[in-house]
């Protein structure tokens, strides 16, 4: 089954906003079976959309529209899409009950033009949207292709997807041929090339295959399989899993979606640990990546952003003579950093970081990306230095990365 999606709006063809909606689509396709051939964007033009629509029909069984289905004149998709498929287009009245009442919860009295909103396929189904007034819609043309119409906003593009157009899809196309499912090892402290050499053998599979990606501070490694069904696919990517963690170990801190920060705090809650960060260079991006998993709050006690030298003794307790003596990017203020807020803030592990990101403030001794981060605990202090390159948000981010993980080795290494 091949499919396309086709993105409606001028804005998204002007730049002045990002199609989030497309690639969210795309990822959930494989796994019904479905492999998308084209994705393609259009403005608010109906000769345009027509030409766009045809296209895409003349090559694919079933088209994806995204966006054009509010109550203005410049949204067009589902008049259009009815043109092109040769369907009329009737009032449902479930749906202008739904908009009615949807304006009456809100107080407001239902603009007209909104009852064109409620019109559907007289051959399809309106897809309800209880998140907003515009209903999608799925078309069928005379030669048993599909025409999903869906709205732009994307809080109400998505709860659609999932509730009514995913299971639509299973039950009308995913049985008709074999799925394609991923799973994405996230792999930390290892760079592209070194983990290309040592899962080389693994990159020549053909089912599941393995495709390295990298993404700034970590590499992505994806399985693919290729199955019958889910299950046979999860088999398939189960046992190349392990391959993998054979071989790389606790260099693969998660899977999918999960972050290195969400690996951290779980790990920290779970152990019952509290932590306490004085950043600098990185100016509180690990408290802020930190900060943003729920439930943090259970382990992260206080982060100091202790840029100026003189916040680093007033704040975190560095003695003046190691400043004076080894400057601010060095291993001992690092451990004192560590040490002070550890000291301070009363916390079970303390996390400190000091570098240069550039990109002026280098010299031959201490060049632009050089980061230096302790880690202190009851079980003493460990400096590690870093060179990183790239741009300053680069640097920061592959700092707090380095050092999200170095948290994350030390508590998966704890007794
Ligand atoms: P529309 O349904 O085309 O009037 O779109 C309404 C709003 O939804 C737009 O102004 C955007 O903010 C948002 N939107 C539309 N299409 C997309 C898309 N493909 N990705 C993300 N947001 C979108
Ligand atoms: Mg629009």
């Amino acid at each position: 089954m091949r499919a396309e999606i086709v993105s409606v709006g001028t804005e998204l063809l002007l730049g002045q906003i990002v199609d989030t909606n497309a690639p969210y689509l795309s990822k959930l396709l494989p796994e019904l079976g479905i492999t998308l051939h084209h994705r393609s964007t259009v403005g608010d033009n109906e000769a345009r959309l027509i030409d766009t629509l045809k296209l895409a029909l003349s090559r694919s069984d079933i088209v994806f529209t995204i966006g054009g289905l509010g109550p203005t004149q410049d949204d067009i998709t589902k008049e259009t899409v009815a043109k092109v498929v040769g369907d009329e287009m009737v009032l449902d009245e479930d749906s202008a009950c739904s908009i009615r009442d949807f304006f009456a919860s809100r107080g407001i009295e239902m603009p007209e033009s909104n009852i064109k909103q409620a019109m559907g396929p007289a051959r399809g189904k309106i897809l309800p949207n209880p998140m907003g007034t515009a209903p999608g819609a799925i078309f069928e043309t005379q030669d048993d292709k599909i025409v999903v119409v869906l709205p732009g906003p994307p809080k109400e593009f998505i709860p659609m997807v999932g509730e009514r157009v995913l299971p639509y899809l299973r039950e009308h196309v995913g049985k008709q041929s074999g799925i394609i499912k991923s799973r994405i090892l996230r792999i930390a402290g290892l760079g592209e090339s070194s983990v290309e050499d040592k899962v080389k053998h693994l990159l020549k599979s053909l089912n599941p295959t393995v495709a390295p990606y990298a993404s700034p501070g970590e590499v992505h490694l994806r399985i693919t399989a290729s199955a019958v069904n889910s299950d046979e696919a999860s088999v398939l990517i189960d046992e190349m899993d392990r391959k993998i963690v054979d071989i790389l170990g606790d260099r693969v801190f998660g899977r999918d979606d999960e972050t290195l920060e969400q690996v951290v705090v779980e790990s920290l809650v779970r152990r019952g640990l509290t932590l306490s960060l004085a950043e600098s260079c990185t100016g509180g991006l690990v408290a802020n990546r930190i900060t943003d998993i729920p439930g943090s709050s259970a382990a992260f006690m206080v982060g100091v952003v202790s840029y100026a030298n003189q916040a680093k003794v007033d704040f975190v307790g560095v003695d003046e003579q190691l400043l004076i003596d080894n400057g601010a990017v060095s291993e001992p203020v690092a451990r004192a950093m560590a040490e002070g807020i550890r000291r301070r803030s009363k916390t079970d592990v303390a996390l400190s970081i000091t570098g240069i990101a550039g990109p002026s403030g280098g010299t031959p001794e201490k060049p632009v990306g050089l980061v230096y981060m302790a880690l202190a605990s009851d079980m003493g202090t460990n400096v590690e230095k870093h060179q990183f390159i790239g741009s300053r948000s680069d640097i920061k981010c592959r700092s707090s990365q380095s050092a999200l993980d170095m948290l994350r080795l030390f508590l998966l290494n704890r007794p």
